[in-house]
């Protein structure tokens, strides 16, 4: 289990990059053009209804440019501030396993030879797109690189995963985990809190499911609504009220307290475009947000998994 000496009182990503690969890492977000199996009819239509048109990938580069060059313009940004570091090439946006095998192959080897200092994939994609065959082509990576795959969960109610158009079942993802666990590649499932029908008690309960699912990173979200999207015309229709940042606070603390404390939280709350966003705009900052959240764990004396039970 690991100890929390450091500044914070949970695993952060910052450790575990230091740990593993001994120096900064950067993420570098980047748009293959893939498209969306709950977008264009395969498994449903109209995505989920907070996904904007770009399809849940707002910070990537732009899909107009090639790989190469949207990794190159990233590089160039974090140089001017952090002069040394190595990458991990990030499929972030749409659902990156959405194709032939052999264009995955292509895209992937590619994404790994952008450059030298490339240490690693990270592949956002859905429970329902991680067949056997390709769980077969992903294992082949995780056995020369480092390797996370990213799923969106965002909660396990089945009531929410039907308001919000998920388009598979919880069932559908616990075994997407398993698949991937079988093979040991590392797992980073992302959820969202503050759905207006979802209790505190509940969104507690999405964290403690994870943690029996062996995953090995995390990433939590505050709900947003952005421009462009379902839920925006809902909010125009009927707006909503969405929790306040100290009751987000107070969810995130109690879900970092029942985590397991060997699963890496990669993001203690999400980011929207200024120009995006309709609410809430507390969101906006971000440091704010995770040091209200801090100050509670420490007020609490309180650290990751102190209420974990396996
Ligand atoms: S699965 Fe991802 S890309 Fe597809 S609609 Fe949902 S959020 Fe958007």
């Amino acid at each position: 289990m690991p100890k929390f000496t450091y500044e914070k009182p949970y695993y952060t990503m910052h450790r575990f990059l230091k740990e593993t690969f001994g120096q900064k890492v950067f993420k570098v977000s980047l748009n293959a053009g893939f498209s969306c199996p709950n977008k264009d009819g395969t498994k449903g239509v109209g995505g989920c209804i907070y996904c904007s048109l770009s399809g849940s990938g707002d910070f990537a580069g732009s899909v107009k440019e090639n790989l190469q060059s949207q990794f190159d313009t990233i590089k160039t940004m974090m140089q001017k501030k952090w002069s040394q570091g190595k990458y991990i090439a990030y499929f972030q946006a749409n659902t990156n396993t959405y194709a032939d095998r052999a264009v995955l192959k292509t895209l992937y080897d590619e994404a790994l030879g952008l450059d030298p200092n490339i240490v690693g994939l990270a592949i956002a994609t859905r429970a329902d797109c991680l067949d056997e065959s390709i769980v077969d082509l992903l294992d082949t990576y995780h056995q020369k690189t480092y390797l996370q795959v990213e799923l969106g969960l965002q909660s396990i109610h089945e009531k929410t995963a039907e308001k919000i158009n998920r388009g598979h079942d919880l069932k559908t993802f616990d075994a997407a985990v398993r698949r991937l666990r079988n093979r040991g590649i590392n797992v980073v499932v992302h959820i969202i809190n503050g759905f207006p029908w979802e209790s505190e008690d509940a969104m507690l309960k999405t964290v403690q499911h994870l943690n029996s699912l062996d995953i090995q990173g995390i990433k939590i979200h505050m709900l947003h609504v952005v421009k462009n999207t379902k839920l925006a015309n809902l909010y125009h229709q009927e707006p909503f009220d969405l929790i306040d940042r100290d009751t987000y606070a107070k969810v995130v603390a109690n879900q970092i307290e029942h985590l397991d404390p060997n699963i890496v939280i990669q993001r203690l709350t999400g980011d929207a475009k200024r120009s995006d966003l309709i609410t809430p705009f507390w969101t906006l900052k971000k440091f704010v947000v995770i040091n209200t959240i801090d100050k509670l764990l420490r007020e609490r004396g309180s650290y990751q998994g102190i209420y974990f039970k396996r």
